[in-house]
């Protein structure tokens, strides 16, 4: 199973492609959740581009669309809901309060109704896949979770379906996600172990470019706590709004 919001483009296809590689079927959802979105965030204006991603999936082979109307997700009366834990508490939880109650939510209802053997996520969206490894061992889920490399445009600019929402100038000083990814990785590699130094220039790069930050963290992959020192791999996570766009990514720095 690959879970997908839809305005699908190479990086929800690379997730399809993986598991057509890996399983006899393959089945895409299709369903912005509306209960991972804040009153304040982009519920209305998600790009919907339903019949171009069902034209997509079918062209890489992909057996069975389920595109849910929000009545089939969420019933009357529903009242239950996952609570992951620290996991879910920095980064994207912190700026994001109750996001992945609804992702964790909605994808284990996805799991139950599908019964995959394995589902597919992208590493774009790290903690999620951390969020959901945790909810799935902590709840005793029988599905094997894969999480797949982010898939970029060619200035390394991960794609997202919310590329789409920036203007010109804007999309090109998206890039600067990707050089301050860059940056931390060749501080990491002259031998920089400093996560406030690193932090800091990656502060300066977002800052000259018109960037708004959410947060920039180095943190354990494992737990997401953050880190002061280089001494093991270690997640880079940011998430930047350019011109009012929130936009993430991630990278692991190798010591
Ligand atoms: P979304 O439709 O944005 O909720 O994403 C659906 C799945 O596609 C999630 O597992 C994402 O992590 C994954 N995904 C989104 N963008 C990319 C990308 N650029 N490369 C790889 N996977 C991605």
């Amino acid at each position: 199973m690959v879970p997908t919001m839809g305005a699908l483009h190479e990086g929800h296809l690379s997730l399809v492609r993986a598991s057509k590689a890996d399983c006899d079927i393959t089945v895409a959802w299709i369903y912005v959740n509306p209960s991972q979105f804040a009153p304040h965030e982009d519920l209305s204006k998600y790009p919907r581009t339903l019949q171009a991603d069902i034209d997509k999936l079918d062209s890489c082979g992909t057996d069975l669309v389920f595109v849910p109307t929000d009545a089939e997700v969420y019933r009357p009366g529903h009242s239950t809901w996952i609570e992951v834990g620290t996991i879910a508490e920095p980064l994207e939880g912190r700026c994001r309060p109750g996001h992945f109650r609804g992702v964790a939510t909605v994808v284990l209802k996805m799991l139950n109704m599908v019964q995959p053997d394995l589902a597919y996520f992208g590493q774009k969206d790290f903690q999620q896949a951390a969020v959901i490894r945790r909810t799935i061992a902590d709840l005793d889920v029988p599905v094997e979770i894969r999480v797949c490399p982010t898939i970029r445009e060619n200035d390394g600019l991960a794609m997202s379906s919310r590329n789409v929402y920036l203007s010109p100038d804007a999309r090109q000083r998206a890039v600067v996600l990707w050089n301050g990814l860059e940056i931390a990785r060749r501080m990491v590699a002259a031998g920089q172990r400093d996560a406030a130094i690193i932090v800091r220039q990656m502060t300066e790069l977002v800052v000259a470019a018109g960037g708004e930050i959410d947060y920039i963290a180095l943190v354990d992959p494992n737990t997401l706590a953050a880190v002061t020192e280089i001494a093991f791999p270690t997640l880079a996570a940011l998430a930047i709004k350019i011109d009012g766009i929130r936009l993430i990514d991630n990278a692991i720095l190798e010591p």
